[in-house]
């Protein structure tokens, strides 16, 4: 095992990036990452190689999208023919309807797909259907889910605030406090008060969701609390979205949709959908969907384009016919079990858990079960964890998150616990 001290090389790259590219890396998120944000130039399967020489295994997978590792050689190769052949043609090409064609396949009761680029993004188209399906105006959220970086959404996803009146400034400073009013928040997986909002409200258009709280504590919704919701919607009139930017062709090919039995109105799709390519999909209803060809606008230069649509042909012709999802749901669990033994062996409070291939890490708690108790974690003492994996070959998320690969394999798991026995030692020990 090496034991790496310093990233001289990534440490310089930022600090020249800064100089033009503000914060030094693309995102606020990215600049976060302890101990500052490294310099990587390449990824292949399970493994990403920093500019200092370092090979990791890596559990961050881009944030999530390369499900099925870095440079997957289908997906490499469809994309590269797809390249000499054009990149974008500004209107009908084969790859969109194919892909589509996947889509529907995969999704259980989808009927029609639209391309976007984005989760943030597509997530807003869903709500612009779902208004005009109802002519209705508001969305309903719960607490802890993200829904993107946009101004109606970006509130509560840290927990704050059970509340449902948004407060200016809870997501970011320069939000825009009309785009908020248009939002209500009850807590997560809470119907009954949900059902209450709505009926107080009386101009509610959409309820959205994480079927599976990916984003704050990885925490899986019951069949039965989605399908109280499913009935709760079609009851009371009201778009029933889930947002599958995390869960969707991961959690199983037809995503939450598939692995709970329960059908949305709307599904919004990212991340997992085409390997790293920015493609999102709304897939769901035809006569909700539809309405793109009756007067709800959905534009973008970028939608569908050739390339990402080779990625996702790619992607979704492999996860189909390998169908990854039994051994990686027991991979996953192998690592939580492993990271809990090691965490009793070494006398810390800490905890993990997995849904399906993802898994949650949580440091100064013994189990996280809900929003609050993701909260309570001492987030920083992980960051203080995420360095001393660093210094073993491990490449994690902050926030506990651990996404596994088709690539990753059971001894690679079984190396990467062996690391964490190691940094988990270090950090008892107060050692490097
Ligand atoms: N929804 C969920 C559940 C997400 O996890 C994310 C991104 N992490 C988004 C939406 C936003 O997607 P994007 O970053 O592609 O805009």
């Amino acid at each position: 095992m090496q034991l790496i001290e310093e990233w001289p090389r990534s440490l310089e790259a930022w600090n020249r990036s800064k100089q033009s590219l503000s914060g030094g890396v693309s995102t606020g998120l990215r600049a976060h990452m302890p101990p500052h944000p490294l310099t990587f130039e390449r990824g292949v399967g399970a493994t990403i190689f920093d500019i200092d020489g370092n090979a990791y295994t890596d559990y961050v997978l881009g944030w999530g999208p390369l499900f099925l590792g870095h440079s997957h050689p289908e997906v490499v190769s469809r994309v590269g023919a797809q390249l000499e052949l054009g990149q974008t043609f500004g209107s009908g090409h084969r790859a969109e309807y194919e892909a589509a064609e996947r889509v529907l396949d995969a999704v259980p009761g989808a009927e029609r797909v639209i391309w976007s680029n984005t989760g943030s993004e597509a997530n807003q188209s869903a709500f612009r259907l779902a208004r005009a399906f109802t002519g209705k105006q508001k969305v309903l959220k719960f607490v802890g889910n993200y829904h993107g970086w946009l101004d109606n959404v970006l509130l509560s996803y840290r927990g704050e605030g059970a509340t449902h009146t948004p407060r200016p400034g809870t997501g970011t400073i320069g939000q825009s406090r009309a785009a908020m009013s248009d939002v209500i928040v009850a807590p997560w997986l809470d119907v009954d008060r949900a059902r209450e909002l709505i009926e107080a409200d009386n101009d509610v258009a959409a309820v959205i969701i994480e079927p599976v709280l990916a984003n704050t504590g990885v925490l899986a919704a019951s069949h039965t609390q989605l399908q109280a919701l499913r009935e709760m919607c079609t009851e009371l009139g009201v778009i029933l979205i889930f947002d599958e930017v995390i869960t969707g062709f991961r959690l199983a090919l037809g995503g939450a949709c598939e692995y709970f039995g329960v059908t949305p109105d709307l599904s919004v799709f990212a991340k997992s959908v085409a390997s790293g390519f920015s493609l999102a999909a709304i897939a769901g209803r035809a006569d909700v969907i539809d309405q793109v060809n009756h007067g709800v606008v959905h534009a973008g230069t970028y939608n569908g384009n050739p390339i990402v649509l080779a990625a996702a042909c790619a992607t979704l012709d492999v996860l189909k016919r390998d169908q990854p999802y039994e051994r990686l749901a027991a991979l996953a669990n192998t690592l939580a079990e492993g990271a809990n033994r090691i965490f009793a062996a070494h006398g810390v409070v800490a905890s993990a858990h997995a849904v399906g291939p993802v898994v949650q890490m949580a440091w100064g708690v013994d189990r996280v079960e809900s929003v609050e108790q993701y909260h309570a974690a001492d987030w920083s003492k992980y960051d203080e964890l995420i360095v001393a994996l660093l210094r073993r070959g491990e490449f994690v998320l902050p926030g506990g998150r651990w996404y596994l690969s088709t690539a990753h394999t059971s001894e690679i798991v079984q190396a990467s616990l062996s690391h964490l026995d190691a940094a988990v030692a270090a950090l008892a020990k107060g050692t490097k």
